[in-house]
């Protein structure tokens, strides 16, 4: 395991305890390592330079209590900062919109959108006595299609009936036909992945928001992808109206940093983290925990 964030900088600023004031020199030592700190839990380079002179900022000229060790004092600082760029707490899917409420799923092949496409309408179904509808647009892989109508039947959810040889377009506007014809607060489209960003995906995203007006675009990212899942958010960011992040795969061991880049690279929330592989392993995203997971 790596050593933590609050033992190396122990060390570094141990001599310093209860002398007055950080300088710019002992916060440049400290800065150091939390550089380190940040880029071995995977946040995005661009992201870490930023976020350094973030804290520098706060911490030249801070205080040292006699109370805390300036070690505690440096994390504290970092801490905070991260807290505040992850974002806020309780941030949840807004269906605050005329029924059927649509949300899209967007993301690469295997990120986990199928999966996470179940976990939210049994969710919603569950916890807040939703009627979902669930569709999925992957007309490339016909498995796909099957692999959420075998998920409907596990959950007890509703899946529009497969139709072959429609175009994604057409099953999105088919999808929130049946949504409103058959009474459903949310209709759920799990549209297609691929192995890798390109134009056509890109268009079809495009095409399918437009078609089925979204009030929630999510998209769906591997937090152990690192730095592919920035690129991927910013692409998507910048091509269709994402309004939230689920970032699966929390539950491996990766440290977190993923959620830091992809919320500073688009600005957009973090609203949902997957943790598992069964149909409730779906939690809210807590700022604080993800932070003392990046510090380590
Ligand atoms: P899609 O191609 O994006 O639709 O991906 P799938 O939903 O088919 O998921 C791919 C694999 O990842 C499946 O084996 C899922 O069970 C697994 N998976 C999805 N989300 C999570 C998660 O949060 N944690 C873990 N451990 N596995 C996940």
């Amino acid at each position: 395991m790596f050593e933590s964030l609050q033992d190396r900088l122990g060390s570094i600023l141990s001599n310093l305890t209860g002398r007055g004031a950080l300088s710019e020199k002992d916060v440049s030592a400290a800065l150091r390592e939390v550089r380190r700190a940040l880029i071995e839990a995977d946040v995005a380079l661009e992201v870490v330079r930023g976020f350094t002179e973030r804290v520098r900022e706060k911490a030249v000229g801070a205080e040292v209590l006699r109370s805390v060790k300036p070690g505690q004092m440096v994390v504290k600082i970092v801490h905070d900062e991260l807290v505040e760029m992850l974002g806020s707490e309780g941030e949840t899917i807004d269906l605050n919109a005329p029924a059927p409420v649509v949300i899209m799923m967007a993301g690469l092949q295997g990120s986990g959108k199928t999966t996470t496409t179940g976990k939210i309408a049994k969710r919603l179904t569950e916890k807040q006595g939703k009627k979902v509808l669930m569709a999925s647009l992957d007309t490339r892989r016909p498995a796909a299609q099957e692999q959420l109508r075998q998920l409907g039947e596990q959950t007890g959810i509703a899946t529009l009936p497969i139709v072959e040889g429609q175009s994604p377009v057409e099953i999105a506007e088919r999808a929130v036909q049946a949504g409103r014809l058959g009474g459903h607060d949310v209709v759920i489209l799990d549209t297609a992945g691929r192995t890798h960003i390109d134009e056509p995906l890109m268009v079809e995203m495009a095409d399918i928001a437009r078609a089925s007006n979204p009030h929630e675009t999510l998209l769906v990212a591997d937090s152990l992808t690192g730095q592919d899942a920035v690129n991927l958010a910013k692409s998507f960011n910048e091509r269709i109206p994402v309004t939230g992040i689920v970032l699966t795969r929390m539950d491996g061991d990766g440290r977190g940093g993923a959620a830091l880049s992809m919320r500073a690279v688009t600005g957009k929330p973090i609203k949902l983290i997957g943790t598992g592989e069964k149909m409730d392993a779906l939690e809210e995203f807590h700022p604080k925990r993800i932070a003392d997971r990046i510090l380590g």
